[in-house]
């Protein structure tokens, strides 16, 4: 992560994010929202979000895939003012635990268009599942189709299956986010699919629909894509050949968002991809994007707490957001632009710094080595396209309560969370009597 001429400067990244304009009076606005007056009426850190961004976005999506079901993935940002908007979008919803489920159905989602993946569901999980009547269960393993039937037979139910395939591709992502190559913990492989299938259409508690892929998130190119929906289209034809019904199949989500100058691919060549793949086999189609749809629609906004120069090799700007806020940097290397909220800031030369937050761990940055146009002890910061895996990701380490979070639409902002207190971090710990 050495800064380099060619990443974008503070301009540049406004310019490149239709959401924000920076204003010669109020600065940096998100969705025509002064980001400053959001610092002065609910503190930093906080958390915005634009419902406009994510109703735009929602809409591409549905607009470049017609005929082909979108489910929402819920973790990448499940705040309910979140789904309420993306609900109204008419979108499914993609769900990895119980958890989720409830904020789903909270949510108002339909249940017929919610699908739960995840390798870990329980027995119980399972039951709040069939008694929510969802849409699909995605199993990722032999073991699960064994339990999933089970519960199906003692509730009485056919519970409707898919099989999530582990297809051996590399989707030439962080190793973190990679889901889709064997050994990944993540679905069943390839060479087992046929067997288990077959298998599958004969155990009583399931209603076998067809497959499901997800190969990774933050997939910047189609190439993955495209091998893994060929072998799933292979697969298709082999088990219908065995005389098997495959119905559905599930292409799961991972489509890139440009954080630093990335070029990455437009839905619509996405939707051509998966239309390509499976033309002609008559399959009710269906993806499950997250990161896609909410990443660009929040900023995550904090003030410069000092600055330190004395004794650095460059100015360490520490803020008062850090790794549990926004963990992405610390975990995965990620890059997020920032950007200065103030109007002037952007009319002086930038200089190389870090930013970090006060977390008491060297891998507490937040960005380093950038070009940042100078910053003076209390200056605003938006730190760029982070609606998606950060706030759900976000911890109280170091005791530190969640930041609050804001909702702007149409230009009015909304608090959606206040300020975690302090003493909510400890008000359901208890303390044993000692008898002293
Ligand atoms: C995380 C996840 C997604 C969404 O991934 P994005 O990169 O956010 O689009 C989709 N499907 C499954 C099964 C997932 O685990």
């Amino acid at each position: 992560m050495t800064p380099s001429a060619a990443d974008p400067d503070a301009a540049a990244l406004i310019a490149a994010r239709p959401a924000l304009r920076m204003h010669v009076r109020d600065g940096l606005l998100l969705e025509d929202a002064p980001l400053a007056a959001i610092a002065a009426q609910h503190g930093t850190p906080t958390w915005v979000y634009g419902a406009g961004t994510l109703r735009a976005r929602a809409r591409l999506l549905t607009q470049a895939f017609p005929g082909i079901a979108v489910h929402y993935a819920l973790k990448a940002n499940d705040h309910l003012a979140v789904l309420a908007v993306l609900r109204c979008e008419s979108l499914g919803a993609d769900i990895v635990s119980a958890g989720e489920m409830m904020r789903a159905v909270k949510a108002g989602f339909p249940a017929a268009r919610t699908v739960f993946s995840g390798v870990g569901k329980t027995r119980q999980d399972l039951e709040r599942a069939l008694a929510s009547r969802l849409g699909q269960i995605n199993v990722e393993s032999a073991e699960e189709l064994q339990l999933v039937s089970d519960v199906g037979r003692a509730e009485g139910v056919r519970v409707p299956v898919a099989l999530r395939v582990n297809p051996d591709v590399d989707a030439g992502t962080h190793d973190k986010i990679s889901t889709g190559r064997k050994g990944d913990k993540f679905g069943i492989p390839l060479q087992d699919i046929p067997s288990l299938y077959e298998h599958a259409a004969r155990l009583p508690g399931i209603d076998l629909r067809g497959l499901a892929v997800h190969i990774g998130s933050q997939v910047l190119a189609l190439a993955p894509y495209r091998a893994a929906y060929g072998k799933l289209a292979a697969l298709v034809r082999a088990l219908r050949a065995q005389g098997l019904g495959v119905h559905t199949v599930d292409c799961g989500g991972g489509l890139a968002v440009p954080y630093r100058n990335e070029t990455v691919p437009l839905p619509e060549a996405w939707a051509a991809t998966i239309t390509n793949a499976f033309a002609g086999l008559d399959l009710a189609l269906s993806i499950e994007p997250g990161r896609w749809i909410a990443a660009p629609a929040g900023i995550l906004l904090t003030r410069v707490i000092r600055t330190r120069r004395h004794g650095m090799v460059r100015p360490l700007h520490i803020v008062d957001a850090a790794m549990n806020d926004l963990a992405r940097p610390a975990m995965y290397g990620a890059w997020h632009g920032v950007v200065p909220v103030s109007p002037i800031a952007l009319q002086a030369a930038p200089e190389a710094a870090d930013m970090a937050g006060p977390v008491c761990e060297s891998g507490d940055f937040l960005a380093h080595d950038r070009l940042i146009p100078p910053l003076e002890d209390d200056s605003l910061v938006a730190i760029l396209d982070v609606g998606a895996y950060g706030a759900v990701m976000s911890s109280s380490y170091n005791a530190r309560p969640a930041a609050a979070q804001v909702m702007v639409d149409a230009g009015t902002a909304a608090l959606i969370r206040p300020r975690q207190a302090v003493e909510d971090l400890w008000r359901t710990e208890l303390v044993p009597n000692r008898g002293s």
